[in-house]
């Protein structure tokens, strides 16, 4: 018999969680305004709210805090870390930020100019965030099939090389760098291939752009680049990882996500310009160049979580984990996007429940009976997040309405993942009887969802 698959680690430290009643959540959420981001995380079962910062560090990492150098300038932590980000990345130029939103304001600040247009492979919010706000524009090159849920094409965060010639030719002198983000967050964790990046360093060095990687999810990356791409099967994820940084001309990291640490981010580069133009733009978002806005015990932390990261072992134990999920909901008929990306599942709301009206957001509603049933915080990205239209103020309604349930690193079991599932089925068995949602209370202009109240229609 094969033996079967075990995570790559053992329990040491434990945190009680608490599991509450129906009545108690039902109270609970009637007092949140039927908006998950309003409970307490002591309201929560099993949170999968969010991947970012969420994460659980070794006893390595936590034996690092100790070694912490909290010295304002040079301190050893700094140097620890970048040394880790040179020898994983392969760049000699880093300025850690306090977390990637930060690297973006600085990077940006020197990069990104009124008028300018930014492709890539369906930006990050708050990196399009920082784009918008310098006045330049996005576009999006993402492959069609990242925008069909039942495709199965597993390098769904693929940019099309077409899409982006075209903007390129289209918009000569106003393209300076493009971003291809990794995982691609926006279309369901869903990776780029070497392949890929390979065709976008070609188109970039042809219309003379540069290529910037934004990488909060770059291992789980290089994890389907090994699985899905035959001439990497046998490669580490370390070789995969410098192989797929050769194509790129810098990056900015969310260090809560792959990093494995509560709060951090860096930007690296070998543009010896861009560091000394963005070091300036550091100093006075950030603080001075080794620390930028991170304590010394955190950056010694995520030295540490960046090689944790690249292990193969892990990455095994952590994809396994999404999918194991992924295909309980699967097995029970549940509609959710596929293939499973690397962080998150994402259930489809509207096949879920086909009876509750698009006005009274259908995957807010379905987050909420999940939460009821089994105490399991999962999160929106629908209607709610799509706000209104700034002009004619309607609500826009995107393609998908999605329960996204991201699952922390190293946090929960499996047995978890059981809850998750046995919930969203009872719900799913009961799907005929629930024809009404929410409806909106009181709303803020814009970022409407983290603070909206609503009430049952
Ligand atoms: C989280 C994230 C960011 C922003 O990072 P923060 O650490 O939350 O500020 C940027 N890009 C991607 C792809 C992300 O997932």
């Amino acid at each position: 018999m094969e033996l079967p698959f075990a995570e790559s680690y053992k329990i040491k430290m434990i945190e009680p969680i608490y599991r509450s009643t129906r009545e108690q959540r039902v109270k609970w959420i009637d007092e949140a305004h039927y908006n998950l981001f309003n409970l307490r995380s002591e309201q929560v079962y099993i949170d999968l709210l969010t991947d970012s910062g969420t994460g659980a560090m070794s006893h390595k990492q936590w034996a690092a805090l100790m070694e912490g150098d909290e010295s304002y300038a040079g301190s050893s932590s700094y140097y620890n870390l970048k040394n880790t980000v040179k020898s994983i990345f392969g760049f000699d130029y880093f300025l850690p930020t306090h977390q990637g939103r930060a690297a973006e304001n600085v990077l940006f600040s020197i990069l990104v100019k009124e008028g300018d247009i930014v492709p890539g492979n369906s930006h990050f919010d708050t990196t399009k965030g920082h784009i918008e706000f310098r006045n330049a524009h996005t576009e999006d090159c993402t492959v069609d099939e990242a925008f069909d849920t039942d495709s199965y094409f597993p390098f769904k965060g693929n940019v099309d090389p077409e899409k982006l010639e075209h903007v390129l030719s289209k918009n000569k002198g106003k393209v300076k760098i493009m971003i291809v983000t990794l995982t691609c967050n926006s279309s369901g964790g869903q990776p780029v291939s070497m392949e890929n990046l390979k065709e976008v360093r070609k188109v970039a060095d042809k219309y003379g752009i540069s290529v910037l990687f934004d990488s909060a999810r770059f291992a789980e990356n290089a994890w389907f680049i090994k699985k899905n791409e035959k001439s990497y099967n046998n490669k580490t994820i370390k070789e995969i990882v410098r192989e797929m940084y050769s194509y790129a001309d810098g990056m900015t990291m969310s260090a809560k996500k792959d990093g494995i640490v509560n709060i951090g981010g860096f930007i690296a580069t070998n543009n010896q310009k861009w560091f000394e133009e963005a070091s300036t733009f550091s100093i006075m978002y950030e603080g001075f160049l080794t620390y930028g806005g991170m304590a010394g015990r955190d950056m010694n932390a995520l030295a540490i979580g960046l090689d944790e990261v690249t292990d193969s072992a892990y990455l095994e134990t952590r994809i396994s984990q999404v999918e194991y999920l992924g295909n309980k909901l699967i097995e029970n008929g549940i509609p959710i996007q596929k293939p499973i990306g690397g962080h998150a599942v994402f259930v489809d709301a509207k096949k879920f429940l086909p009876h509750v009206p698009k006005e009274e957001f259908v995957a807010q509603t379905l987050a909420n009976i999940l939460y009821i049933e089994a105490g399991v915080r999962g999160v929106e990205v629908g209607t709610l997040l799509a706000d209104r239209d700034p002009q004619t103020k309607e609500n826009r309604y995107p393609k998908l309405e999605l329960l996204r349930l991201a699952i922390p690193r190293r946090v929960y079991t499996n047995n978890h993942m059981d809850v998750v599932a046995a919930g969203l089925k009872n719900i799913y068995e009961q799907r005929d009887e629930i024809r009404t949602g929410l409806i909106i209370h009181k709303e803020a202009p814009i970022m409407r969802h983290f603070t909206v109240e609503l009430y049952k229609a």
